[in-house]
């Protein structure tokens, strides 16, 4: 995974750069696992020197979403988790205990008989934190 589909994305929007931009990208590029809006801030913190108000930050989420860039998974409580798209299908666990939305491998779920075009599928289970 690179920053190139963002790149391209900008250059079909023909939007600015933005350092603040391709920080939020990296900061999801960088994680195998679904973020919400507190691990983005958090992986922000880490990376990048400046701070970057909700509303930036919120606005350059919508970029990457109107680009087809990341998906959203909403739990249960309407807290919105992201995660970059990728090439086949995505599958997502919302916990039945601790709400967090995580990644599962699309190899155990290959019998599922998926005839419509789906973005994404979420099952609800308990998440392996909370099942050990
Ligand atoms: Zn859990």
């Amino acid at each position: 995974m690179s920053l190139e589909k963002l790149n391209e994305c900008i250059q079909i929007r023909r939007a600015n750069n933005s350092r603040a931009r391709e920080a939020i990208y990296n900061v999801l590029m960088q994680s195998d696992e679904c973020l919400n809006i507190c691990d983005i801030i958090k992986g922000l913190s880490d990376t990048y020197p400046k701070k970057i108000s909700l509303n930036t930050l919120y606005r350059h989420l919508n970029f990457f979403i109107e680009c087809k860039l990341i998906v959203v998974i909403q739990n249960d409580f309407k807290r919105a988790y992201y995660a970059l798209r990728e090439d086949s299908l995505m599958v997502f666990c919302i916990c039945t205990k601790c709400t967090n939305v995580s990644k599962l491998d699309l190899v155990d779920f290959i019998d599922l008989d998926i005839t419509e075009d789906v973005e994404f599928i979420t099952i609800h289970k308990k998440c392996n934190k909370c099942t050990n």
